[in-house]
C-alpha cells in the first residue's frame, strides 16, 4: 500500500478487500455507487446489464438492512422483470391474495367486546376489486417482500453480474468533484484503513447521509414528521387473526393514541407461509418516553399490549428492535455536477402508500440508462440534467401523496367517529360505532363508505404508472395528455412522448409478451408496423451515422415480429400506418412519429440527437452505421 495525499486528505489506497468483493481493478471507475440499499443495489445490477464498470460501497458489513419497506409495487416488478428478477422476487414474496387487504383494528384481541374489532378495510395493492383495473394496466402484480429479504436477492444478482463490484464495510467519508472527475475518500469499517478512488460519475444512494450534505443539497418540506419503534419477531398469531388476505393492520386504541391516531401496526412477513399462520411479523409502535427499551422483556410487553393478545399466550422470538424516523421532504437538487441523488437521498416520506423503495428503484432505472449512454459516448453529459427534470417532480408528488394520505386517513376516521380522544372518550366513540342500535348501524355504514372513497394510499395506480416526463429527454409531438379526473388513483394509458409505454399483450411463436417487455436497458427500441419495416430500418442506419446509440427495430402487426392479438396495442399507440414509436431504455416513450415521414432518416436522427442532448456540431460519427442497427 502506498500512502498519498489527495486533495488535502491523507489516505492510503488499499489493494485488497476484507468487506466482501474484490478491490477495484483500478484507481478510477466510471461510476461509484454510494449506498447498498435497494436503490444502490438495483443501480449496480442495471449498470452491469448495460456493461458499465462500477463500484458500490456500503458501510454496513452485509446485505439486509432494517425490515422497513416490504410493499413491492407492480411498477417495480416491471423493472425487476426487465432485469430478469421478477420470478425470484415473486417466489420469495407474498401472493397477492395474502396481502390484498389493509385494515384498521382496535387491536388483534383483548378483554372487552371492543377489542379485536375491525374498524374498516381497503382493497389494496391492486388486489380485491382492483384486480381487473390493474391487469389492464400492467403485466405485473404487487408482492410483499421485506427489504431484509429483497436486499440479499439483489446483492446476489449484483455480485453474480459483476463479481467484486459490491463492497460492504466501506464507508464514504468525503466526496469532491471538478471538471476532470469526482474524488472519494473511504474507510474500511473493520480495519479503519482509509483509501481513495476517482470516478467519472457518482450515484448517491446513501439516503442523504453523506454525499448530499457535502455538496450543498438542501431539502424542501418537513424534516421529521414521524418516529416509531420497529420490532421484527417470530410468533404464532393465527388464533387471533381471522382474515388471511390482510397484509397490514393498523391499530387504533384509545389506550394509546400515537402519531396520526395510530397506536401501532402489524405487518406480515412470511417468509414461507403468508396466511394467518405466517411465521414472522413486524410490529411498529410509538417510541416510549424513555426511548427504545434495551430490555427485551419490555419490548415484548410493548408489542403484546399493542396487539392486545394475552400475555401468557404470547411468546415471540425477537429478531431485531430499531427506531425509524421519517420526514416528508425532497432534495432541492437531484443532480449536482457529476453526482445524481437516488432513493431516500432524493426524497423521504412516511410509509403510507409504500412509495419509498418503489420510487428508489425507478430513480435507479432513470439514472443508470442515462449514465450508461454518457459513459459509452452516445450522449452528451447534458442528458444527466434530465434526471432531475424528470425525477424531481416525481419526488415532489410522492412526498405530497404520502404526507397527505396520513392526514386524510386521520381526518376521515375522526370525521365518522365524531371525534376520537385518548381514554374513556375514545372508548365511548368505539362503543357507539360497534353498538347494535340504529346509530351503530348508521356509523358502520358511513365508515365502510368512507374507507371505499378515501385515498388510503394503497390504490394509487395513477401515481405509480401515470407519471409524465417533460424536458429534453422527450421529444414532444404536440398532443395533449389524456384527460384524467383522478390522476392519483386512475391511470389512463397513453403512448404520448413522456409517458410509460402502455401495456398490451402481444404474441410471438405462441408465447405471450407485454409491450413493456420491449424496452431494453442497453438500447432504444423503435416500434413500427411490419409494412414500414424497410423504411425504418434504413432510417436507423442513417441515424447511426450521426448518433451511435444502439436502436433496435421491432415490428408489431400481421407477419411482424409480434402479433397484436387483442388489438389493444393498435387502440392505444396513436400511430397511423407507417408511424413509429421510440421507446427509451426505461420503457418511457421518447418520440412518436404518427405517420411515415418523407425523410424518416432525418426525423429519427433529429429525435435521437435531441433526446441525447447531441448538438449538430458534436454528433459522434459511428464507426460503422450497421454497428448501431439491431433488428430481430
Ligand atoms: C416503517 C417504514 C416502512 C416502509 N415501507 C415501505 C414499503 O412498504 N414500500 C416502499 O416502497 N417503501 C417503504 N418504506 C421506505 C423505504 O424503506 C425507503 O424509501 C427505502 O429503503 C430507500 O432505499 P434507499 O436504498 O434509497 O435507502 P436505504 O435503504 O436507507 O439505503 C441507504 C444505504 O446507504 C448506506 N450509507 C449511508 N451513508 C453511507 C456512507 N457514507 N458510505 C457508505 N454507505 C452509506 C446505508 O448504510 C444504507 O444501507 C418504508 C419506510 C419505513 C420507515
Amino acid at each position: 500500500m502506498s500512502g498519498l495525499s489527495h486533495r488535502g486528505v491523507d489516505v492510503e489506497r488499499i489493494s485488497n478487500s476484507n468487506g466482501g468483493g474484490s478491490a477495484p481493478s483500478a484507481d478510477r471507475v466510471p461510476v461509484l455507487i454510494v449506498g447498498g440499499g435497494v436503490a444502490g443495489l438495483s443501480a449496480s445490477i442495471m449498470l452491469s446489464r448495460m456493461g458499465v464498470e462500477h463500484l458500490l460501497v456500503e458501510r454496513r458489513r452485509e446485505a439486509a438492512g432494517l425490515p422497513k419497506a416490504h410493499i413491492v409495487s407492480a411498477k417495480t416488478m416491471e423493472i425487476f422483470r426487465q432485469l430478469g428478477l421478477d420470478e425470484v422476487v415473486y417466489k420469495a414474496g407474498s401472493p397477492l391474495d395474502r396481502m390484498e387487504r389493509f385494515n384498521w383494528m382496535t387491536s388483534l384481541s383483548g378483554p372487552t367486546p371492543l377489542h379485536g374489532r375491525e374498524i374498516g378495510y381497503v382493497d389494496s395493492w391492486g388486489g380485491g376489486d382492483d384486480v381487473p383495473r390493474y391487469a389492464r394496466a400492467t403485466p405485473c402484480v404487487y408482492t410483499n417482500l421485506s427489504q431484509t429479504k429483497l436486499e440479499p436477492v439483489l446483492f446476489g444478482e449484483a455480485e453474480r453480474s459483476a463479481p467484486g463490484s459490491v463492497r460492504y464495510g466501506q464507508e464514504l467519508l468525503t466526496i469532491t468533484q471538478d471538471d476532470d472527475g469526482a474524488y472519494a475518500t473511504l474507510r474500511d469499517v473493520t480495519t479503519g484503513k482509509e483509501w481513495s478512488i476517482e470516478t467519472d460519475y457518482v450515484l448517491a444512494a446513501d439516503a442523504g447521509r453523506t454525499v448530499g450534505p457535502q455538496i450543498g443539497v438542501g431539502w424542501i418540506g418537513e424534516k421529521q414528521i414521524g418516529q416509531a419503534m420497529i420490532v421484527h419477531f417470530s410468533a404464532d398469531l393465527h388464533s387471533w387473526i381471522d382474515d388471511p388476505r390482510v397484509g397490514i393492520s393498523i391499530f387504533l386504541s384509545p389506550d394509546n393514541i400515537g402519531h396520526g391516531l395510530w397506536s401501532g401496526a402489524l405487518v406480515k412477513m412470511g417468509p414461507t407461509r403468508w396466511g394467518t399462520d405466517a411465521e414472522e411479523w413486524v410490529c411498529h409502535v410509538g417510541v416510549p418516553e424513555g426511548g427504545v427499551p434495551e430490555d427485551e422483556a419490555e419490548v415484548v410487553s410493548l408489542v403484546q399490549r399493542t396487539l392486545g393478545v394475552p400475555e401468557e399466550d404470547f411468546h415471540p422470538v425477537i429478531h431485531s428492535v430499531n427506531k425509524w424516523s421519517i420526514g416528508g421532504d425532497y432534495a432541492d437538487r437531484l443532480h449536482v455536477g457529476r453526482i445524481l441523488m437516488l432513493g431516500d437521498a432524493a426524497h423521504h416520506h412516511p410509509p403510507a402508500g409504500g412509495l419509498g423503495l418503489n420510487t428508489a428503484v425507478a430513480d435507479a432505472q432513470n439514472a443508470t440508462w442515462k449514465i450508461a449512454q454518457v459513459v459509452k459516448g452516445y450522449a452528451s453529459p447534458s442528458l444527466l440534467h434530465t434526471y432531475e427534470e424528470e425525477r424531481q417532480p416525481v419526488a415532489r408528488t410522492v412526498v405530497d401523496q404520502a404526507v397527505s394520505t396520513l392526514i386524510a386517513e386521520t381526518d376521515a376516521i375522526v370525521g365518522v367517529l365524531g371525534g376520537f380522544e385518548q381514554g374513556a372518550e375514545g372508548w365511548a366513540a368505539l362503543e357507539r360505532l360497534f353498538s347494535a342500535n340504529e346509530e351503530g348501524v348508521r356509523l358502520r355504514a358511513s365508515m365502510a363508505k368512507m374507507f371505499r372513497e378515501t385515498n388510503f394510499g394503497t390504490r394509487m395506480l395513477g401515481v405509480e404508472l401515470g407519471q409524465q416526463y417533460t424536458g429534453s429527454a422527450v421529444v414532444p409531438d404536440g398532443t395533449e395528455p389524456p384527460a384524467n379526473d383522478d390522476p392519483i388513483r386512475e391511470y389512463v394509458a397513453s403512448a404520448r412522448p413522456g409517458h410509460r409505454v402502455p401495456h398490451a399483450w402481444i404474441e410471438r411463436d405462441s408465447q405471450r409478451f407485454s409491450t413493456i417487455d420491449l424496452a431494453k436497458l442497453d438500447r432504444f427500441v423503435l416500434v413500427v408496423d411490419p409494412a414500414a419495416r424497410t423504411a425504418w430500418l434504413e432510417a436507423i442506419a442513417g441515424a447511426a451515422r450521426e448518433a451511435a446509440t444502439p436502436i433496435e427495430l421491432v415490428t408489431i402487426g400481421e407477419h411482424g415480429d409480434y402479433v397484436d392479438v387483442t388489438h389493444n396495442w393498435a387502440d392505444v399507440n396513436g400511430l397511423a400506418p407507417g408511424g413509429a414509436l421510440l421507446i427509451r431504455p426505461d420503457s418511457f416513450v421518447g418520440w412518436r412519429c404518427a405517420t411515415l415521414p418523407a425523410d424518416a432518416t432525418g426525423a429519427l436522427t433529429d429525435a435521437v440527437c435531441s433526446l441525447l442532448g447531441l448538438p449538430p456540431s458534436e454528433f459522434p460519427v459511428a464507426v460503422s452505421g450497421h454497428d448501431a442497427v439491431m433488428s430481430l
